[in-house]
């Protein structure tokens, strides 16, 4: 029989925003392992970091924030060694915070369900079950890649796979392979690829939105968190970050527009068992499709709980859940980056900490 344990809160997700949570909850007052734990699926530190592929860098996407208090232990993402793959980093720094703060994250511990029992709220998870006052949901999206459906996908010949599968350029070298996508990965995939497929094509459903600066303005990431906080808000599925914020046409991409590596085809309209066929009739024989096609939130083990509206999302507002304001979410919609997951730990531990006063619980 499984034993339950009983604790204040669950966190579930041990990324930066789960780290972050556990962070704040701490300073708060809360008792590691005694008053909450945290719930992580992954073999190792890291979060998503630990899954992505070698020759991504740090700062080769957008800006790495410091998880909050990180510069107690001398370290900084900013002075990290750019040189070395951004997960090796991520995962020795995340592992040494997790050990200085003493954050209670036990793993492997997949969470498989939260859901009620005579009104209680239980987690299900590989690390046991527990039942909790409250639940704070930081589990990221990588787990739930997004791939658009084109009819005639399951045909394809070739190999399909979407960004949480890439490994390396090399596996593509030699093969024509079609890029799909209008975000920082497929941009990032392309300058990886030249030279080493012999044919590369991008195609979007939307036309790529450059903007000039180098780096992100206030007024676009801005404008990029209100378009994600109002889905959240109205419980839509949420829209993603690029569609918000553009892509920055930095020198290294301005050039990859000039020599036409970064000049993206409108979408194909069907695939073909060896290839893709463009609107105007003709097929590009591939070899490989690779859809950087972006992630959704990963909620599955929620759903015992039924917060999904019929928009297609969950209503959140203020770090959380409309229909049970015992449901926190940290690092979702427009908390859905670095910076973003470390005020969500902020502001989500001191509604979380609010919260248990309001239920009588701490002190109990
Ligand atoms: P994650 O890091 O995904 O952590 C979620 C954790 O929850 C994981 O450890 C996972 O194992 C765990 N989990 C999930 N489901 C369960 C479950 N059911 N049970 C138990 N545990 C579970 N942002 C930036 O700010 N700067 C960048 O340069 C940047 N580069 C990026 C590059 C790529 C390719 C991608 C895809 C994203 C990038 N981002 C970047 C966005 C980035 O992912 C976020 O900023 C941030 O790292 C996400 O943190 P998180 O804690 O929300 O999620």
């Amino acid at each position: 029989m499984t034993t339950r344990q009983r604790t204040r809160v669950v966190v579930i997700g041990a990324g930066q925003a789960g780290l972050s949570v556990a962070y704040f909850l701490r300073r708060l007052g809360l008792v590691p392992r005694d008053d909450y734990v945290v719930l992580d699926r992954g073999p190792g530190t890291g979060g998503a970091w630990q899954f992505r592929w070698e020759s991504l860098r740090l700062g080769s996407a957008h800006r790495v924030h410091d998880l909050p208090g990180l510069d107690e232990l001398g370290l900084s993402f900013a002075t990290a060694d750019h040189k070395r793959p951004a997960r090796e980093v991520v995962m020795e720094y995340y592992e040494a915070y997790e050990r200085h703060f003493e954050l209670p994250v036990l793993r492997p511990a997949a969470v498989s369900s939260v859901g009620y029992e005579d009104s209680e709220l239980v987690v299900r998870s590989g690390a046991g079950e527990f039942a909790t006052d409250l639940v704070i949901n930081a589990t990221g999206t990588w787990g739930a890649p997004f791939v658009p459906y084109v009819a005639g996908a399951e045909r394809f010949r070739g190999r399909q796979l979407h960004t949480s599968g890439y490994t390396s350029a090399e596996q593509f070298r030699g093969q024509s392979v079609v890029i799909v996508g209008g975000g920082t990965s497929a941009v990032g995939f392309l300058h990886e690829l030249e030279g080493v497929a012999a044919q590369l094509t991008w195609t979007s459903r939307r036309p790529i939105d450059w903007i000039d600066q180098t780096e992100l303005t206030p007024e676009a990431g801005a404008l990029a968190v209100s378009m994600q906080d109002d889905a959240a808000r109205a419980g839509l599925a949420l829209p993603s970050i690029v569609s918000g914020t553009g892509i920055p046409r930095t020198r290294r991409n301005h050039a990859g527009i000039q020599r036409g590596l970064l000049v993206a085809e409108r979408m194909f309209t069907r695939i073909e068992p060896d290839g893709v066929r463009w609107p105007d009739g003709s097929l590009l024989r591939a070899d490989a499709i690779i859809w950087a096609t972006g992630f959704r939130p990963e909620l599955r083990h929620l759903a015992p709980l039924k917060l999904r509206e019929k928009e297609g999302g969950v209503a959140v507002a203020a770090g959380a859940s409309w229909r049970d304001p015992r449901i926190f979410f940290a690092g979702y919609g427009p908390q859905a980056s670095t910076i973003g997951a470390n005020r969500a730990g902020r502001v989500v531990a001191r509604q979380a900490i609010a919260a248990l006063s309001r239920l009588g619980s701490l002190g109990a």
